[in-house]
């Protein structure tokens, strides 16, 4: 096929353009992303050759090579592995086909603008390789498929287009050759990329335990020596040109525990797992016996931006003794632990078999089950013992407990009480974040509930007028802020014999005699005011299901609650918001019996219900309520008329 000049995807041209022009301060990271993809085009072939044993031919020793050159200014890095087709090239190289990628281009100029560009979005989003251009001015990549007779090269100055055509390469795999820019090869370059040793310094912070030999050759240069061992003087140097791996190989995780320190696995999830921080829990346990497996996990210091998208993967990758079989496992650990990164390294877990039997393989569901176990079993050390370290992970994390709640409605597995105790909420004492456990403990006696209370933030929830008599009587409400919350605490249902009741739905029963009390007052005052309730839902229609005189109110007039048995109004909002309208909450307007308004309601619906006074007031009492819940009235404009209209009375 002839040559073609090809213009970049606009989205990969945006990008292109930002890694040029970033001012990115870890340049040097592009080898680590090169060497990254080499290495997993290594895995490929080698994955393949499982099913095809001539895949290979005699090149059956895997290696990366980096060839620097002095007098060419470049740099090329060199892969055996399954190497692309022409089209191949085209589409990986070419475009940016994976979803995240606008994500990604919206948060670079966002860090962009705030000064810095992310280390840790490089690589998180498969960009890796538009990283090269950050150190060279023109990139070619000169690559041949395993298994294909034809090679193809590509070549780009990163300014809008590229070229690509059929070219001539004795083994498969890719070489990747780099035109260095100036800075990083002009004399006293505060990083020489055409220097052997600082190329081999690289490859040991980035890229020491990918798992195939780095090789590069050193030249050196020796003065000859006399008989004696004497240099001779004014003889020309000798040169000598040694191949060396730069890389250790040794996978961290077979190592013993006590032969490693923090820092050993900061920088293994670093160069492995792309984490620029950290981790802030790590597991590292060898397990003999039903089944034999080691496992290296972490939970990153901060959750990824996509972890409740639908595009996330998880992000554990499955290897068997030693030899990697697959990143991205999903049927390992359950979704709720999506977060936890890292390995498993097993000799009952075959290399021979396919992804989709894999992950339905009993050894790895008896792994997995192990390794939730442990999870929890620290997760749950860790909220009694390290209380600061826990809400720091429930902060990150929280939510996907919560998810994995609601979600095993539908599963109907065990989930439910292997999380509960992990659960945290804001809570009207103090402010601070308790647990169902703490909650229960130290509720009164009389009490027989677990009040919440639903909104998108504190401040709403602590002005609801539900919230005063729960306040004066001291009874902690616990705030659920999240959209998940009131649909994980409907799937727990009840915590140590108390069930959970939102202080917005059904009746406000607080179980104490003053309590008890009140509620036959109110009862008293409902049914001789019977007509008065009939004709204001009358006149408000299907706007409501019910109007009642309420014993939840203090100062506040009225108040909108829905049923106990059905979703609640947040609830609706968040099936709204899901285009799923079906869920409809009903709707329960609550009066206030003691506050000077129902002495004038009373009033004007002497003069009859079919007044245009006894409308106003029925429809103002009920946006009112519906304001008070965050929820704006259908028609503005109508609610404000009526209220200047009362004001101008
Ligand atoms: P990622 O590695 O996250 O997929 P990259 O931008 O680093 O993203 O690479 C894009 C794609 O280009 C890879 O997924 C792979 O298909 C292809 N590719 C890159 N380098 C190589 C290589 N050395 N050998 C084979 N394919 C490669
Ligand atoms: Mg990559």
């Amino acid at each position: 096929m002839a040559k073609e000049t090809r213009e970049f995807q606009a989205e990969t041209q945006e990008l292109l353009n930002l890694m040029i022009n970033s001012i990115y301060t870890n340049k040097e990271i592009f080898l680590r992303e090169l060497i990254s993809n080499a290495s997993d085009a290594i895995d490929k072939v080698h994955f393949a050759s499982l099913t095809n044993s001539s895949l290979l031919g005699d090149d059956t020793e895997y290696q990366i090579f980096l060839i620097p050159d002095k007098n060419s200014h470049t740099l090329t890095i060199s892969d055996n592995g399954i190497g692309m087709t022409r089209d191949e090239v085209t589409e990986n190289i070419g475009t940016i086909a994976k979803s995240g990628t606008k994500a990604f281009l919206e948060q670079l100029k966002q860090t962009k603008e705030d000064g810095n560009i992310g280390e840790d979005l490089i690589g998180q989003f498969g960009v890796g390789f538009y990283s090269a251009f950050m150190a060279a001015d023109k990139v070619t990549i000169l690559t041949k498929k395993a298994g294909e007779d034809t090679a193809t090269r590509w070549e780009s100055t990163g300014d809008g287009s590229y070229t690509i055509e059929d070219a001539e390469k004795e083994n498969r795999g890719t070489s990747i050759t780099l035109s260095l820019k100036e800075e990083f090869y002009k004399d006293g370059a505060e990083l020489d990329l055409t220097d052997t040793y600082a190329l081999q310094d690289l490859v040991k912070k980035y890229s020491d335990y990918v798992r195939y030999p780095i090789k590069m050759n050193f030249t050196t240069e020796e003065t000859p020596k006399d008989e004696e061992g004497k240099p001779i003087k004014d003889a020309e140097k000798i040169k000598k040109t040694e191949l060396r791996t730069l890389n250790s190989m040794q996978p961290l995780w077979t190592k013993n525990k006590s032969e490693l320190k923090d820092e050993d696995y900061n920088e293994f999830f670093k160069q492995q797992f792309h984490e620029w921080e950290a981790p802030m829990e790590i597991f590292h346990t060898k397990a003999e016996g039903n089944v034999t497996y080691t496992a290296l996990l972490a939970i990153p210091a901060h959750a990824p931006f996509n972890l409740y998208h639908t595009n996330y993967e998880p992000g554990v990758s499955l290897y068997s003794r030693h030899v990697f079989i697959m990143d991205k496992c999903k049927d390992l650990l359950p979704d709720y632990l999506g977060f936890i990164k890292g390995l498993v390294d097993s000799p009952d877990l075959s290399l021979n078999i396919s992804r989709e039997l894999l992950q339905q393989s009993s050894e790895l569901k008896t792994i997995g089950r192990a390794i939730e176990k442990n999870i929890l079993k620290t997760l749950e050390r860790n909220l009694k013992n390290k209380r600061e370290a826990y809400e720091k992970f429930w902060n990150e994390y929280g939510k996907s407990l919560k998810i994995g709640i609601y979600n095993s409605m539908y599963t109907g597995s065990d989930t439910i009480d292997k999380l509960k105790n992990l659960l945290l909420f804001k809570s009207s004492k103090e402010g601070k974040l308790v647990s169902l456990k703490e909650y229960v403990e130290r509720m009164p006696e009389s009490q027989k509930k677990i009040y919440y209370a639903t909104a998108k933030d504190e401040g709403t929830i602590e002005k609801l007028p539900q919230m005063e008599l729960l306040r004066d009587k001291g009874i902690e409400v616990l705030y659920l802020l999240d959209n998940v919350d009131e649909f994980a605490i409907e799937a727990i249902r009840e915590y140590e014999g108390k069930s959970f009741h939102s202080i917005s739905r059904g009746d406000l029963d607080l179980g104490d005699a003053e309590s008890e009390e009140v509620k036959k007052e109110t009862e008293e005052i409902q049914k001789t005011n019977d007509d008065l309730l009939k004709d204001i839902k009358e006149t408000l229609g299907d706007k409501v299901a019910e109007v009642k005189i309420s014993n939840r109110l203090k100062s506040s007039a009225v108040c909108l609650v829905t049923d106990e048995a059905g979703p609640s109004l947040a609830m609706e909002k968040t099936f709204a918001d899901m285009e799923n309208p079906f869920f409809k909450a009903r709707r329960i307007l609550e009066i206030n019996p003691h506050h000077d308004l129902f002495g004038r309601l009373k009033a004007i619906y002497k003069e009859g219900k079919e007044s245009e006074d006894f409308k106003d007031y029925c429809d103002l009492l009920y946006t009112q309520a519906l304001i008070i819940e965050g929820i704006l009235p259908e028609n503005p404009v109508d609610f404000a008329n009526k209220v200047a209209k009362l004001m101008a009375k």
